[in-house]
């Protein structure tokens, strides 16, 4: 934005935003008129909301689910079966997951997805710590639920690669979404037919 008539910290306001994933230039001056188009009131309350989130929440230091204690409450629910591990990209999977009430094993948020295109490679994602709780823990199975994207399923093949020399289980969800779905937005009956149909790899 090289237009002098854009007020400065305006423009800081698009620049700022347009670096989040996902966010181009268009996305964030949306975003940042829609804020500064609602009642000031209400705009500060958001801040306040975020910045309030920001003090609270951390990743899972087991899971890495977003959650406001040291240990989310799946891997704080004995009930849980420890045995099976779950791969998400993102928490909202995880939250979606156990939207079905159809899953009763923990989960491992790895952060994302291998993406050459944005360079996001291996080390940028919390593969590591998976394979250290697969060694260090009872787990007899992982489940890799990516999302059926290009990119989900890189990720979950790289996953399974190091995995598969392993005495393990790695099996993969799929029946039912549609590739390129993304599961955080699928619903609840297609998640749970993808998590019933769940084929080993
Ligand atoms: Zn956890």
């Amino acid at each position: 934005m090289n237009n002098s008539i854009i007020p400065e910290t305006l423009k800081k306001v698009v620049e700022e935003i347009s670096q989040l994933p996902g966010y181009g230039e268009k996305s964030a001056q949306r975003l940042a008129v829609n804020i500064l188009n609602i009642p000031r009131g209400e705009a500060l309350k958001l801040i306040k909301t975020f910045m309030e989130m920001l003090e609270k929440i951390h990743p899972c230091r087991q899971c890495g689910i977003y959650t406001e204690e040291e240990l989310c409450p799946v891997c704080r629910d004995e009930n849980r079966d420890k045995t099976i591990i779950c791969v998400v990209e993102e928490s909202f999977d995880a939250f979606a997951i156990e939207r079905t009430g159809k899953y009763n094993g923990l989960y491992h948020v790895i952060g994302g997805r291998l993406s050459p295109l944005e360079e996001i490679t291996p080390e940028d994602l919390n593969i590591e710590s998976l394979l250290k709780r697969v060694e260090e823990n009872p787990v007899k199975e992982v489940i890799l639920a990516t999302n059926p994207t290009v990119e989900g399923e890189a990720t979950a093949s790289y996953i399974h690669n190091l995995l598969k020399n392993k005495k393990i289980i790695v099996s993969r969800i799929g029946y039912g979404l549609p590739f390129g779905a993304v599961l955080e937005n699928a619903d609840d009956f297609t998640l749970s037919k993808a998590l019933e149909h769940k084929t080993p790899i």
